[in-house]
């Protein structure tokens, strides 16, 4: 009894109302916004770092990219999946202050070279 659509995107909405960008008017008692984000690492790939297979920045387990001399975190920064142990991109805040602290350990223990 789920009507799904495919291939049109929500131009619009107002009272109980959703306009499609295929110009139909859908009716709504209850609108959920649930929308996907992605971080923009194109100006990483076009420095020439390295992306993983996730499409997020690889990194290794200090948040060094492929260039020594330049860190990445959070959002945009590859992760490890506590389950499968294979590279993902996940996006949550928790994540990113961890990876800031871990650069800076990594920065800070690396000063005196
Ligand atoms: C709607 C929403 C709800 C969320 N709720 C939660 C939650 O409940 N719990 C949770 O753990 N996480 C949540 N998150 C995820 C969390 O916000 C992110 O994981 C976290 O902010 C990532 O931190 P970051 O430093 O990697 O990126 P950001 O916080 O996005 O910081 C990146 C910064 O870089 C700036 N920037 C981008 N491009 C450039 C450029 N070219 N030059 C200079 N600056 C640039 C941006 O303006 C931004 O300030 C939510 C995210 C969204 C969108």
């Amino acid at each position: 009894g789920v009507d799904v659509r495919v291939d049109t995107s929500v131009r619009g909405a107002s009272a109980g109302r959703v306009l499609l960008s295929d110009g139909t008017d859908v009716a709504a008692d209850l609108i959920i916004e649930a929308t996907g984000v992605l971080p923009d690492t194109s100006l990483a790939a076009a420095a020439g770092l390295r992306i993983g297979e996730s499409g997020a920045i690889w990194v290794d387990d200090t948040q060094r990219t492929s260039d020594p001399l330049i860190y990445a975190v959070g959002d945009g920064a590859e992760k490890v999946d506590a389950i499968s142990g294979g590279p993902t991109r996940i996006a949550m805040a928790g994540l990113a202050n961890r990876h800031g602290r871990a650069a800076a350990d990594s920065i800070a223990d690396s000063a005196g070279d």
